[in-house]
């Protein structure tokens, strides 16, 4: 679909949170400044949490209490999870919690198969202030 404003894509993010349950993990791909951080902004709020959204600068990820636990990570600055903890994500990627992943191409070995559904969103630059919002749910 498509957006016209950052609004827009929180409403998005919104929406799509209501079908989340725990041990679901939503993939946001999309170049920077796409707004993957607002989508996510957006379905936080719908999950209850108050805190401010923001992409996680200094450590892979965030948790933050919703009315379900919450993790948001960003693995922009993560070239490989070939070398690094293979635990790296587990405190995030908890049973109890939802979890948004920024960046997700490096870490998709290691977030298959935890057990819930894996939604797949993809933020296109299409002009302005425009985006194209595409989401696959499996
Ligand atoms: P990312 O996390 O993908 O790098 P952000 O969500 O942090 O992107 O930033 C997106 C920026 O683009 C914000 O400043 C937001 O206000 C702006 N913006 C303008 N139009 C839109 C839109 N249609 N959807 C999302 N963000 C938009
Ligand atoms: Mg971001």
């Amino acid at each position: 679909m498509r957006t016209s404003n950052a609004a827009e894509t929180e409403a998005f993010g919104q929406r799509l949170a209501r079908s989340l349950a725990p041990r679901d993990v939503v993939l946001v791909a999309g170049e920077l400044g796409a707004g993957k951080t607002t989508l996510i902004r957006g379905a936080c709020r719908e999950l209850g949490v108050d805190e401010p959204i923001v992409s996680p600068t200094f450590t892979i990820g965030r948790r933050y209490r919703g009315r379900v636990p919450v993790s948001h990570l960003d693995l922009f600055r993560l070239p490989t999870l070939a070398g690094e903890d293979p635990g790296l994500l587990d405190d995030y990627l908890t049973p109890d919690a939802v979890a948004f992943i920024e960046w997700p191409a490096v870490g998709a070995p290691a977030i298959a198969g935890r057990g819930g559904r894996v939604h797949r969103v993809e933020i296109r630059h299409a002009g302005g202030d425009e985006r194209e919002i595409d989401l696959a749910s499996g």
